[in-house]
């Protein structure tokens, strides 16, 4: 870097320190979402005066912080999911990183920690993957999910725009996350605690977000619903289901035409690299002359009214731990809306479809411009 100009995040001066004690891989049965880590870490130190330190590879372990550091106070933390996939072809690739590298920006834009250039990172990544490439976990719903993680590591009480930051990813070896294929799940239409809302911050990916949702989550559960189905407003518009997106399937009693439908991005929805991605697959791929696929506000009335007059034909939630997650019940107002499924399935016909779609690019059986990156 120039003197007097702090660095740009620079993956070319990485450092690697080895773990002298690697680890076997689990027996796929054996893999539990976000239990077991691999041998590495990748950390990045940043400070307002000298900008990013050189990245560095090391053995997975404790981080050592300041109590006084402005995570542990302010909530000063962001952080992304995203997964690497083996291919058929036994090369390892990322899906849609880049994604992830705009939104992972955004999130530490609102909250005043440093922006990345996400290519940067992209290649640090593929290095730290490279490095444990033996835990990369083979065949469908195997993956090795990557946790990029940003927090401010200032020392001080006072509350203002962290001049020390901490950049580090930590890789999950995960499997699928129905490990029978497909498990319908009961949601509950959530009006009594509220996600987002208009000029917040719920359209970033900041831990702030996520810890107030768990108690909702248990209150649903001791009902018997295994997620929150987030309402927003007087109106009770349908907003996301737990931490996925939502995406609901009509179909007009009059005309036959369908609709995949799923709210618009106006800063209370989370941009979801899944959302994204069914939503240019099915624009592409159904026939515009059998189906609509809309952003637009829906509420749970809509529904509800849908449902009594045979209208609704599917519902799925949407993200990169589960692909996509079919929905069976719905209990809003103290009764169950229920989403039509054919005897003996879990999934309704586009439910299936779009996984299939999705899994095929992500395991190389189809390929897709820039959506998987090589490591
Ligand atoms: N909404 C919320 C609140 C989430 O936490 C997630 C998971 N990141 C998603 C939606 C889905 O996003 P993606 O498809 O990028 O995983």
């Amino acid at each position: 870097a120039t003197r007097g100009m702090p660095a740009g995040l620079d993956s070319s001066k990485l450092q690697i320190q080895t773990n002298s004690k690697p680890s076997s891989p689990k027996a796929n049965n054996e893999l539990v979402f976000g239990q077991s880590f691999t041998d590495h870490m990748l950390t990045v130190e940043w400070t307002e005066k000298d900008g990013w330190a050189a990245p560095k590879i090391q053995p997975y372990g404790n981080l050592s912080l300041d109590p006084s550091s402005a995570v542990f106070h302010y909530g000063f933390e962001l952080f992304e999911g995203l997964k690497a996939y083996r291919t058929l072809d036994n090369k390892i690739t990322m899906f849609r990183p880049d994604m992830n590298m705009a939104r992972l920006n955004k999130s530490a834009a609102r909250i005043c920690l440093p922006t990345v250039d996400g290519e940067e990172v992209i290649k640090l990544m593929g290095k730290l993957i490279e490095q444990d490439k033996h835990l990369v976990p083979e065949g469908q719903g195997y993956a090795l999910y990557l946790r990029p993680t940003m927090i401010g590591t200032t020392a001080a009480l006072g509350v203002s725009s962290p001049d020390k930051a901490l950049l580090f990813v930590i890789a999950s070896p995960v499997g699928p996350y129905y490990k029978t294929g497909f498990k319908a799940v009961k949601l509950e239409a959530t009006d009594y605690a509220t996600r987002a809302w208009p000029g917040g911050c719920g359209d970033k990916k900041l831990g702030a977000n996520y810890a107030p949702c768990v108690l909702p989550q248990k209150q649903a559960a001791e009902r018997g619903y295994q997620q929150n189905l987030w309402l927003f407003g007087p109106e009770k518009y349908i907003t996301e289901v737990g931490t996925m997106n939502v995406f609901f399937v009509f179909k007009d009693a009059k005309t036959g035409k369908k609709e995949l439908v799923t709210a618009p991005l106006d800063g209370t929805i989370l941009e979801g690299v899944t959302r994204d991605s069914i939503l240019s697959l099915a624009r592409e791929r159904l026939n515009p002359e059998e189906w609509t696929v809309s952003e637009r506000y829906y509420s749970i009335h809509e529904v509800e009214q849908k449902a009594a007059n045979g209208e609704l034909v599917e519902a799925f939630g949407a993200g990169t731990a589960a692909v996509v997650s079919p929905i069976k019940e719905i209990g809003w107002n103290g009764k169950d809306i229920n989403v039509p499924l054919q005897p003996g399935k879990q999934a309704g016909a586009l439910t299936e479809d779009v996984a299939s779609w999705i899994a095929d690019i992500q395991y190389g059986r189809v390929k897709r411009g820039n959506w998987s990156r090589e490591v």
